[in-house]
């Protein structure tokens, strides 16, 4: 099964992705924390990458395609795979469906976390990570067991460096502009399915199984 997930920037697609790779075996692969890891490792990619990051700003199309299809194409992907902020411009799509096309491949379903930007601008707020393990948390929605404490392994849990308001609200108009019309782009291909990510962490995982049922 091979999955697409679509939404703004804190509209649940990472958490959501986690959940269908802990149900149907298949890796996450987000493409913020393949930039980020590379960061914390101080390779090259990291460092042409921080400096978009940092302002809210994409990454080039260059830095990225060729990336996720060595990704895809690695064995742990024979069962499928969920990414996560790949697609992120109609370039990239256009790219993507060509090489997809070419191996013969396809994309089966894409998720769309359909949320309000005033809704993701005050889950923003409450967004935490663990630095050590990549696990995301939410004060209020999703809280650690102890308070700022990462429940895998024990670290202390860090607001994004992007989760700040300005940087998030670029974040947000780069989405808008640049993100945001890979959705009728997918829905001309059929394959959208779209959540209302107002209800919350638990309905909207409900809505996604029920989805996904049939490439089961
Ligand atoms: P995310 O964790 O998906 O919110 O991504 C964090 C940041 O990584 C984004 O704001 C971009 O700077 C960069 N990034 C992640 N995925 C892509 C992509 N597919 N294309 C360009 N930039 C990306």
């Amino acid at each position: 099964m091979n999955v697409i997930m679509l939404g703004a920037p804190g509209s649940g697609k990472g958490t959501q992705a986690e959940r269908i790779t802990e149900k149907y075996n298949i890796p996450h692969i987000s493409t913020g924390d393949i930039f980020r890891e590379n960061i914390k490792n101080g390779t090259e990619l990291g460092k042409q990458a921080k400096a978009y990051m940092d302002k809210g700003e994409l990454v080039p199309d260059e830095f990225v395609c060729d990336l996720v299809l060595d990704r895809i194409h690695q064995a742990d992907c024979a069962n499928g795979y969920v990414l996560d902020g790949f697609p992120r411009t109609l370039p990239q799509a256009d790219i993507f469906d060509k090489a997809l096309k070419d191996a013969g491949e396809k994309i089966d379903v894409a998720i769309f976390m359909n949320l309000s930007n005033e809704y993701l601008v005050q889950r923003m707020e409450g967004r935490r990570v663990c630095p050590k393990c990549g696990a995301g948390y939410h004060t209020t929605n999703m809280p650690p067991k102890v308070q700022g404490i990462c429940d895998e392994c024990g670290s202390e849990l860090i607001q994004r460096k992007d989760d700040n308001i300005e940087t998030f609200k670029n974040r947000l108009e780069v989405y808008d502009k640049e993100t945001a019309p890979l959705v009728p782009h997918y829905e001309a291909q059929g394959i959208v399915v779209t959540i209302d990510g107002k209800k919350g962490l638990e309905p909207c995982w409900q809505d996604i199984v029920t989805a996904l049922t049939k490439f089961e």
